[in-house]
């Protein structure tokens, strides 16, 4: 059988299914066998949540270190409080099931937690939750996820790739990634290439279609899942899969060459990160610096957010691989697709149009600082790092922003702290109200990256996660293009260097019109470097202006995508 969905990463994924299904965790059909056996139920569990715990806080702890294994000790802690088990004793003898005396105790502390003003204390809500989750599997027999068991070789099948989960991935066993939901920008499929992982999102119903242990062919170019394939079709994709080898071993050319036209002029290629190990990956795959480090990053897949100091030495170790070139930092983008547990951001209607990125930081301040502190002392060094605002609307925001670098500033001056005092402040625009304004914001910001994943969905009013509407997500709409083109001619009026980080950068049909609009920096994902530094060199800026005023001149996407691809498919 063949599924189609939406080929989110490049490259062919061969292997064993492995499906991680959302555990139903209802007990309500549970009733008490009595006081006595449901108390022994619940001890029996808590021995066991121990010993697997003790064992996995050990793991973490070699693996990533003391701080990241406290999560899993302070649930350990957690249990041995004798008011806690007190309590849950005291709901038993209420006549309660096990799994009903942990969901009540445990909610009421939750809530206690969550009510503090205290940030630590509010963490602790979401590690109690944790603990309410784990302890109800264990009592209903329920497996923990676990990466460690993953076999060598498997395909993920998820509903939804999340950043965190993506983020704890041990990648060298995965062959590719299947979800049910997610589009090509969503940031499920942002990680995915920065992984170098082929995935095909968008797939509804996967995992009831699949079963574990089927052998898979994923096709992320294509967007093509296949089940148990029969032997010629997996040999035709073993051998796709060599061809797809090659041909990257044939870029690798690339690596150490200039970036520049057919005419010799030449343009930056950044690449988009979200770590430092990725800095470094970039850097060998021959970036010649950084459009986009995606700090938020930084802040998943972890209980509490990162202090000043780790924050520095992440920024510092990034300055300092790319010393000498430039590294654009995006201070923290969260909300919308990107929701960090422990800040408790309540849900929201519509996520997308809410309380993310910079609206969030400029009501967080104490965030904030501690972040632009982080910056401004990692670029003291290398005097190579750049701040990017993302979500901008309006001006206020990048003076709000500019206000609480200076308030850094001399906090910093007055503590003999040195920084980059000429650190160059930008702006994403990424926004339909950014386009319009972008003249005005170009009189105040340091330079524009264009965020044409966000600009898009803005633009054309369509969720860039949602699959039932990816048909209509293009760039290549003409509203897109000629917000793209507007956005470049006021950043060139205004003398201010104008990038692209957006997914878009490492479209090859946007490459001819691109530099023929004058785009100084493409910033795409490790994944497409070598290709666009390719493309970029086949243009001449002649073929490029010919090609640009044929497609501004047409009306709609489907023309200008079906003119393009002809164009590209016969050079
Ligand atoms: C964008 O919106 O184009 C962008 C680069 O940022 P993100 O994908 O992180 O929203
Ligand atoms: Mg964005």
């Amino acid at each position: 059988m063949r599924l189609q969905g939406i080929g989110a990463s490049d490259g062919i994924g061969i292997g064993t299914a492995v499906r991680f299904l959302e555990e139903n965790l209802d007990f309500s059909n549970i009733v008490s066998a009595g006081t006595e056996a449901e108390k022994l139920r619940l001890q029996t569990a808590i021995q066991n949540f121990r010993d697997v715990t003790t064992d996995m806080a050990e793991q973490v702890r070699n693996k990533l270190g003391d701080k990241d294994a406290e999560i899993l000790t302070g649930q350990l802690m957690m249990l041995e409080d004798p008011y806690l088990s007190a309590e849950l004793n005291q709901t038993i003898e209420k006549g309660q099931c096990a799994e009903a005396a942990v969901y009540e105790i445990l909610t009421n502390y939750a809530n206690l937690f969550s009510s503090m003003e205290d940030s630590l204390m509010q963490q602790r809500a979401t590690d109690v939750i944790d603990l309410r989750t784990r302890l109800l599997k264990t009592l209903l027999g329920k497996q923990d996820l676990d990466y460690s068991q993953l076999p060598h070789n498997c395909v993920l099948l998820l509903h939804e790739l999340t950043p965190s989960i993506a983020v704890g991935l041990p990648i060298e066993r995965v062959a590719a990634i299947v979800t049910e939901v997610g589009g090509r920008t969503s940031h499920a499929a942002i990680l995915a290439r920065s992984l170098q992982l082929p995935a095909v999102l968008g797939v509804s119903g996967v995992l009831h279609q699949v079963k574990d242990q089927e052998t898979l062919v994923v096709d992320g170019t294509e967007g093509i899942v296949i089940l148990s394939p029969e032997e010629t079709v997996l040999q035709s994709y073993q051998e796709k899969l060599l061809h797809y080898r090659q041909e990257l071993e044939l870029l690798s050319v690339y690596r150490n060459r200039k970036t520049q036209d057919a005419d010799g002029n030449c343009v930056t290629l950044l690449c988009n990160i979200g770590s430092v190990q990725e800095a470094q990956i970039a850097q060998e795959n021959g970036a010649e610096g950084i459009g986009l480090f995606r700090t938020e990053f930084l802040f998943m897949d972890r209980a509490s957010a990162p202090t000043e100091e780790e924050q520095y030495e992440a920024y510092a170790a990034v300055s300092n691989i790319f010393q000498g070139k430039e590294v654009i930092v995006r201070t923290l983008d969260i909300g919308g697709d990107k929701g960090i547990p422990y800040f408790h951001m309540d849900a929201e209607e519509n996520p997308f149009l809410g309380y993310r990125a910079i609206r969030y930081c400029l009501d967080h301040t104490d965030l904030y600082k501690t972040q632009l502190r982080a910056l401004l002392r990692a670029s003291s060094r290398h005097h190579n790092l750049k701040i990017m605002v993302p979500f901008v609307t309006s001006i206020e925001e990048l003076r709000s922003a500019k206000q609480l670098l200076n308030e850094c500033k001399k906090e910093l001056s007055a503590q003999n702290i040195p920084y980059d005092a000429e650190i160059p402040l930008g702006i994403m625009v990424e926004t339909p109200a950014a386009v319009q304004i972008a003249d005005l914001l170009a009189q105040e910001a340091d330079f524009f990256s264009i965020g044409t994943n966000d600009l898009t969905q803005y633009t054309l009013a369509v969720d860039r996660g949602n699959p039932k509407v990816s048909n209509l997500y293009t760039p290549l709409h003409p509203a897109v293009l000629r917000s793209i083109c507007s956005v470049v001619e006021a950043a060139q009026n205004a003398h201010i260097p104008v990038g692209m980080c957006g997914e878009a950068a490492a479209d090859p049909r946007l490459v001819p019109l691109l530099l023929f609009w004058g785009l100084e920096e493409f910033s795409v994902s490790i994944s497409s470097l070598l290709q666009i530094r390719k493309e970029i060199g086949t243009w001449k800026i002649s073929q490029a202006a010919a090609l640009t005023k044929t497609v501004m001149a047409m009306g709609n996407t489907h023309d200008i995508v079906t003119y393009l691809d002809t164009q590209l498919s016969s050079r």
